[in-house]
């Protein structure tokens, strides 16, 4: 167990290692965030800042000392950055995790080997690849880069074969997948968080709400077909887990469908999804993150109130922070980014209620 008082390292400063640095600091501890940009989110609430790009191994080294543990809160840091850092201080998760989770290629295969279904897909990595794809999966289908995909980028659907020149451009002719369309009634995610000795805490699953492939919101209870879903989705989710050794928080999305449910992607790190735990869990996933890097037990994640709702304040949602703050009970949180732009998160808001 790391003594209160130990520093822990973050890689990346988003508004994930903000919440992260505040978690830490509760149970004592300190943060040094590591991360590319001058002034990011978690830089107002830490104890240390190295400013550098993550491919400076020798920059991340070099600010790793009187720093006890690392995790991250950014799945697309480089893992060689990454081992290179493992070799001389704990990281949590392992290099294992991300290696699977940065790949949407990867992170398929891995799920179906453990006996998980997603979408048809088949992988694509030149334009008469895509051809065979489409011939192989059928339209209407996602083109997805297998790297460095988020909030909807790196995507391109493809309609009828004529889309595919278009899309094939647009995601910038990388190596990709292209995933058939799949009918789903929810999308929902489990968030669980796996210690050090290998116990596991998972809470109760919330459906999540996207616009233009950003989440707008996040709510509990799920509607019926999710709960009659996230046993199934749960054990699977452990598995993975348990499989990776991974360690700290792990997100598995998933699509429920009328027969039954898909797995669409994992995060290696607390997520989106998750935020609403601050306010509406015994313990939040921030704070079970920090307990599994700092080896501590981890806490019960039983709601507080039955009904709990997460909505997130995209672009210029947060300026309506006057009436949100005059607003009882509602638990406002806002990141700290200067100005909001469309499509940027913000900050967001949870609402409990009986
Ligand atoms: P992703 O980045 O893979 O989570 O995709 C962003 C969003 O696009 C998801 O949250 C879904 O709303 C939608 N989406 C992704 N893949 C599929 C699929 N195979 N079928 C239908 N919708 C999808």
């Amino acid at each position: 167990m790391l003594p209160p008082g130990s520093t822990i390292g973050i890689l990346g400063g988003g508004q994930l290692g903000r919440m992260l640095a505040m978690a830490a600091a509760q149970l004592g501890y300190r943060c040094h965030v590591f991360a590319p940009e001058d002034r990011p989110p978690a830089t107002d609430v830490c104890f240390a800042v190295t400013r550098a790009p993550f491919a400076d191994t020798d920059a991340l080294l070099a600010a790793t000392g009187g720093v006890a543990a690392v995790t991250f809160e950014w799945e697309n840091v480089p893992t060689t950055a990454v081992s290179a850092l493992a070799a001389v201080v704990p990281v949590y998760p392992g290099v294992h995790s991300l290696d699977v989770a940065q790949d949407r290629m990867a992170e398929k295969q891995f799920v179906e080997w453990l006996g998980g279904r997603t979408a048809p897909w088949a992988p694509v990595s030149s334009r008469a690849e895509l051809a065979d794809a489409i011939a192989r999966i059928g339209l209407p289908a996602i083109l997805k880069t297998r790297r460095f995909g988020y909030d909807g980028k790196g995507q391109a659907r493809i309609h009828q074969p004529s889309d595919a020149d278009a899309a094939w451009t647009a995601i910038g002719q990388q190596p990709a997948i292209l995933e058939g369309m799949v009918e789903f009634a929810h999308e929902y995610s489990v968030i669980l968080c796996r210690g050090q000795d290998g116990k596991m805490v998972d809470w109760p699953v919330p459906v999540n709400e996207h616009v233009g492939g950003i989440l707008a919101a996040s709510r509990l209870p799920a509607p019926p077909l999710v709960q009659a879903q996230a046993a199934e989705a749960v054990a699977l989710s452990r598995l993975v887990a348990e499989k990776l050794g991974h360690v700290g928080v792990l997100t598995c999305e998933y699509f429920a469908c009328a027969d039954g449910l898909r797995f669409n992607e994992m995060a290696p790190r607390v997520h989106n999804s998750g935020h609403w735990t601050i306010e509406g869990s015994l313990t939040s996933q921030f704070e079970n993150h920090i307990r599994a890097v700092a080896g501590l037990p981890l806490g019960p994640t039983d709601l507080v109130l039955p009904r709990v709702e997460m909505r997130n304040l995209i672009g210029d949602q947060a300026d309506d922070w006057q009436r949100l703050f005059a607003e009882a009970g509602a638990h406002v949180h806002l990141y700290g980014k200067g100005e909001s732009r469309p499509g940027r998160k913000m900050g967001h808001v949870t609402r409990l209620s009986r």
